[in-house]
């Protein structure tokens, strides 16, 4: 399957991992927003957050929360972005949730 993120789990494409474990793998955004940007993303091909279960999603989450104490960011606070299809904004279509902190962030998003 051509997907970018299923090449980055099976290591056909090298990328800046952060964790894993046997669900999910977290590494480096390519294109930073933030100066703390990481995918959470299962290992799993799961399109986006509609075929995803709650399972997968909570883990993902989790994991995300441990990476924001690891990184320093936890306590000045971060935010986390799941994008779903085309409104949403999602470009790869293998289900991730990103990670972001280390500025402050604005509201109302794009
Ligand atoms: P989306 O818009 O689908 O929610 O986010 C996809 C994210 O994947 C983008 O932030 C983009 O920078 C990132 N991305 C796309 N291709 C690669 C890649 O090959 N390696 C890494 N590390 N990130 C990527
Ligand atoms: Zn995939």
């Amino acid at each position: 399957m051509d997907c970018i993120f299923c090449k980055i789990i099976n290591g056909d494409i090298s990328s800046d991992i952060k964790y894993q474990d046997n669900k999910v793998i977290a590494f480096s955004d390519i294109n930073p927003q933030a100066p703390v940007h990481m995918l959470v993303v299962p290992k799993k091909h799961i399109k986006n957050l509609n075929e995803a279960d709650a399972d997968i999603i909570g883990h993902c989450v989790a994991v995300a929360k441990e990476l924001s104490s690891n990184s320093g960011i936890a306590d000045e606070g971060y935010r986390i972005v799941l994008n779903c299809n085309r409104f949403g904004g999602q470009e790869v279509d293998h289900f991730h949730i990103h990670l972001l902190g280390g500025r402050q962030m604005k509201w109302p998003p794009g």
